[in-house]
């Protein structure tokens, strides 16, 4: 009977760790509504999603994957290349793009073939060809880019009012009409509004085009978190908006929370029981995510700031960008060994999550990505902000002044990603780091308060996936909604 045939949704993601990660989440809590799921990965990242959801699949969750090759020599990217952070450089990003561009004829050939056609194509944004794939086959494709409503309003206005176009480069001005008063330098704006860079601008002109043809967006946040901007999201883009996050929380025990995509870098145990033997509350783990390229001489600072702290802390220095210049900092200059007995390093990858569930961790030292921030706010934990690049600074603003859960750097330096390192500015000092970790750890009436709110926000997104939560029900909505455009259950 009609009853009995499933839904399915083809889940296309992006190699980008701020992007698969989530992606990949979504994918396992369809599953966990009943929801058939098929994954579009290539060898590398197949064996990333797989990590990932190891023990959704062992449990019998209906997930499959479909394996394509990415035609790496083509495009001239090195062999097994598939993500952002396997770049050798930034620059690259377009040849990566293009090569998933190449995916579309395969998944076309699937789509083709299939009886009954996939209910729902969830693509991640960037993919704009998944927008034709869609309109062929008729298939309704809902987007997802990995960001906030907040985000989707302060670029909603930026693009409207062209304010920007109008101050000068060092001058910070308002985003007008937004529920917060926000306020922001042309530099720290995303590259859409900062760039002079023709295909860059022209790139945003076609994501613009293709999320306007889309059957609607979800979105890894939570209402209570940015209600306003839901709200103000909403009116824009009509009742398709689907807040269903935070994602990572369908991840409840400890070894899935190591198996995040890239493999950890440090033993799940050793880890673990570096933790344990802290004082609860008492660590500041910082992490600048899995793209940034921040500078030796700029990394320094922080780390002196991680020293001067007198506190433990997990640091993790991400390789692939300038690595044996830090690493042999780190040796030859006596860091790691002055400061041995109070820190952890993680040469590499960390298993984030892990980490910051952990009770001991009091503060989070981060370069405000979105899911970095959502986890930092799901584990209720303070944030120190330092935001580098695209929608980070508008996180920022969502964390320090809206929520107050968090304590800005304060000192601004665009890290190397898609800038040249003679114009990315001056350096942000140690003190500058130190002055906000202190902050933010400290034991007065301010800090005590600000750890409580950051609790506090915590349980509230706990309380949003759970069953009649708020983003429980935005997932029911939206499989609801899909079922319906397929007439099943009818
Ligand atoms: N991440 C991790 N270990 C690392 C670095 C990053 O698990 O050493 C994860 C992190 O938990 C998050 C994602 O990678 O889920 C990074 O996404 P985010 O949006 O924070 O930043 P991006 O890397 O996209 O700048």
């Amino acid at each position: 009977s009609q009853e009995l045939i499933q839904l399915h949704f083809l889940v296309i993601p992006m190699g980008s760790p701020g992007h698969y990660i989530p992606t990949i989440d979504m994918a396992k809590l369809l599953a966990q509504h009943g929801v058939q799921v098929t994954i579009v990965a290539t060898p590398v990242n197949a064996l990333r999603f797989g990590s990932i959801l190891d023990q959704a699949i062992q449990s019998g969750l209906p997930i499959c994957f479909l394996e394509f090759q990415l035609p790496y020599k083509e495009f001239g990217l090195p062999e097994g290349c598939e993500s952002l952070d396997d770049l050798p450089n930034m620059g690259m990003t377009g040849a990566l793009m293009q090569a998933y561009r190449s995916l579309q004829t395969q998944v076309e050939q699937y789509i083709e073939k299939l009886d009954p056609r996939p209910n729902c194509i969830l693509a991640d944004t960037f993919l704009l060809w998944t927008g034709e794939t869609a309109k062929k086959f008729q298939i309704p494709r809902i987007i997802f880019d990995g960001m906030n409503c907040l985000t989707q309003m302060c670029n909603h206005v930026l693009y409207f009012s062209k304010v920007y176009e109008s101050v000068g480069e060092s001058e910070s001005f308002v985003l007008p009409g937004l529920p917060d008063h926000i306020e922001l330098k042309r530099s720290q704006l995303p590259f859409a509004f900062s760039s002079s860079h023709e295909a860059v601008i022209d790139f945003h002109e076609k994501l613009r085009a293709s999320e306007s043809e889309a059957y609607g967006v979800v979105v890894n946040s939570f209402e209570e978190l940015e209600q306003g901007y839901v709200d103000e999201y909403q009116k824009v883009k009509g009742d398709k908006v689907w807040c269903i996050g935070p994602l990572s929380l369908c991840h409840k025990d400890e070894s899935e929370k190591v198996q995040r995509g890239n493999k950890s870098s440090v033993n799940k145990d050793e880890c673990l029981k570096w933790l344990d033997s802290q004082e609860n509350g008492s660590v500041i783990y910082a992490c600048l995510g899995s793209i940034s390229r921040v500078e030796p001489a700029q990394l320094i600072e922080l780390a002196l700031a991680l020293e001067s702290s007198k506190r433990p802390f997990i640091w993790v220095v991400r390789a692939g960008h300038k690595t044996e210049k830090i690493e042999k900092w780190i040796d030859e200059e006596g860091f790691g060994e002055r400061t041995k007995d109070r820190a952890l390093l993680i040469h590499g990858w960390a298993p984030q999550l892990l980490v910051l569930s952990h009770p001991a961790v009091g503060g989070f030292l981060t370069h405000c990505g979105w899911n970095s921030i959502l986890e930092g706010v799901s584990a209720g934990v303070p944030l120190v902000t330092w935001p580098q690049f695209q929608e980070q600074f508008y996180n920022e603003k969502l964390v320090v002044q809206v929520l107050r859960t968090g304590v800005s750097v304060g000192a601004q330096k665009i890290s190397e990603l898609w800038v040249d390192e003679d114009k990315s500015g001056e350096l942000v000092k140690s003190e500058a780091f130190l002055n906000a970790i202190e902050m933010v750890m400290e034991e007065g009436k301010e800090g005590e308060e600000r750890r409580k709110r950051a609790k506090e926000l915590g349980k509230i997104a706990d309380k949003a996936i759970e069953d009649g939560g708020s983003s429980h029900r935005n997932m029911t909505r939206l499989i609801e909604d899909i079922k319906n455009q397929a007439n099943i259950g009818k």
